[in-house]
């Protein structure tokens, strides 16, 4: 936009939000140039902050009206590049639309704000017996409409589902600026699964403002186990022997060695440093099948010369083993000056195979590569540590990204296991949608958004477009 334009801009959003909800400073919009996938970099001119579904009706509207594309972004957590402001340089922020507006206790549902953060859809409802299943690692965080729009997972949707599956309807407002209410309160409702597209939808389908989420009761018991192994080899095949069991664990992740260093050094728990991999694994349900359950997978994990597993002595304990997964990523840190955290998924009997693959990839690369993970649905994190300052080796981080997920496609895998195309795997799309496939995504996109305005740039392959920006860090952000 010329800065005459966004000038213009500026003051018609203003005059829709109030001046606080419009940002357009060098220093305020540098907060924004980029999610947690920092590769590459870009800023928008204008961030507008809505308050109300009304609001954002509005400046959708307006930049309907100007003929400006917009980018939809929840709390930025997103992993790859998804709200990266490219050819779409007004952002508009979900952040202040954090109302829960309603709870429904007997019907099991609650209605919330699409800038409500994850966690606190459970704790709005704990004291009930209910929860918000599924827990992205970062729910402290990030946002319902950025789960919605990423169909997120997290340690417990292997036995529960992911997003989809606990998304009963949303308020979404179109790239023109009309609000219209898609899906329903109920469980099955009639005509085209509307809802399961705007979910994954990566915000190339308008803007969720709310949505209607399926709440679950508290499991009856819950028993978190730590399985200690001396190779990831072991770990991983003790993983597919639990599954090929019969026992759907809860929750069933996988750390190895680089990350349990990281991890102990910031939090402490008592994991073993020297061991090869660690495993924490939860089941739950009514407490009478419980022990019965604990004592198959500490079996299995035994027959995999587990050197040791211990089950969780208590709430603390088990809150504390939590902890420590969860803010893995953060840890790692500690570790080197940048990460970039890739995202594939392998059927779970393969996970020995990516596992010793990615080895072979960081070796090649000269690159330490660490890994934490949803091993249960075989949804793999390497964690590519380097330094930005160092282009070259930035360059062989993008390179072993791909060739990681490459690997991951021929083992009859995908390229996103959770956290979407965004900018990072436009190219990647390829390896598992033909041109007619994508033609026909291109064409359910057009319903809703026919000029291509909502989050322009995104998810489709465009010829050359994203080979040409996987430059370095520091050149993007120039
Ligand atoms: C430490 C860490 C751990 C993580 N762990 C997990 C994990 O366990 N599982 C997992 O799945 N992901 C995980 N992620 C990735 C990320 O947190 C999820 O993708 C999350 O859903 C993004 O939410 P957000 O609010 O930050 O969205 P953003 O990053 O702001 O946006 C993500 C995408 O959603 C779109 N969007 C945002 N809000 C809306 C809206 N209201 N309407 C339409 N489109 C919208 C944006 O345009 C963008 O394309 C992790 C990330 C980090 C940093």
């Amino acid at each position: 936009m010329s800065s005459l334009e966004t000038a213009r801009l500026r003051d018609a959003l203003v005059a829709i939000v109030g001046a606080e909800g419009v940002l357009s400073s060098p220093a305020d919009l540098s907060v924004y140039e980029c999610d947690g996938y920092t590769l590459e970099r870009a800023q928008p001119d204008i961030v507008v902050l809505p308050r109300s579904t009304r609001e954002v009706a509005a400046v959708v509207r307006l930049a309907w009206d100007a003929g400006v594309p917009f980018v939809p972004r929840g709390a930025g957590t997103g992993l790859s590049g998804g709200c990266l402001p490219l050819e779409a340089k007004l952002m508009i922020g979900l952040s202040r639309m954090r109302q829960i507006r309603a709870i429904d206790v007997p019907n099991r549902r609650l209605v919330a704000e699409a800038g409500v953060v994850n966690a606190a859809v459970s704790r709005a409802v704990r004291s009930h017996g209910l929860q918000y299943v599924p827990d992205p690692s970062s729910q402290s965080a990030c946002t319902i409409g950025g789960n919605i729009a990423e169909n997120s997972g997290g340690p417990h949707t292997l036995k529960y589902g992911v997003t989809t599956n606990h998304l009963l309807g949303v308020e979404l407002v179109l790239p023109d600026g009309a609000v219209v209410e898609l899906g329903d309160a109920i469980e099955h409702t009639l005509g085209y699964d509307l809802t399961g597209v705007v979910c994954g939808a990566e915000g190339t389908v308008g803007i969720v403002t709310a949505a209607t989420l399926r709440l679950e009761p508290m499991p009856a018991a819950v028993t978190t186990l730590l399985s200690i192994h001396e190779t990831v080899a072991d770990a991983t095949a003790a993983v597919s022997d639990v599954i090929a069991a019969g026992i759907v664990p809860a929750a069933l992740e996988m750390m190895d060695r680089t990350i349990v260093e990281a991890v102990e050094a910031a939090f402490g728990f008592g994991f073993p440093t020297d061991a090869g991999a660690v495993l924490i694994i939860e089941v739950d349900g009514p407490a009478a099948g419980l022990a019965a359950l604990t004592a198959a997978v500490t079996e299995i994990c035994r027959n995999h010369r587990a050197r040791s597993v211990r089950v969780a002595a208590d709430d603390a304990e088990r809150a504390a083993l939590w902890k420590s997964r969860k803010r893995a990523f953060g840890a790692v840190g500690r570790l080197a000056p940048n990460y970039c955290t890739q995202d594939g998924v392998v059927p779970r009997t393969r996970l020995p195979e990516i596992l010793a693959e990615i080895e072979c990839i960081g070796a090649r690369h000269r690159l330490r590569i660490g890994n934490v993970f949803h091993a249960g649905d075989g949804n793999i994190h390497p964690i590519l540590l380097y330094d930005e300052r160092d282009e070259g080796e930035v360059a062989r981080v993008i390179a072993a990204g791909r060739e990681i997920l490459a690997a991951c496609v021929r083992l009859g895998g995908s390229v996103t296991g959770e956290h979407g195309i965004g900018v990072e795997k436009m190219q990647e799309l390829g390896l598992i949608f033909g041109p007619d496939d994508l033609a026909v995504m291109r064409q359910v996109r057009a319903v809703f958004d026919p000029d291509s305005r909502a989050n322009p740039g995104k998810i489709f392959p465009t010829s050359g477009g994203c080979v040409e920006r996987r430059r370095p860090a520091r050149q993007a952000a120039l």
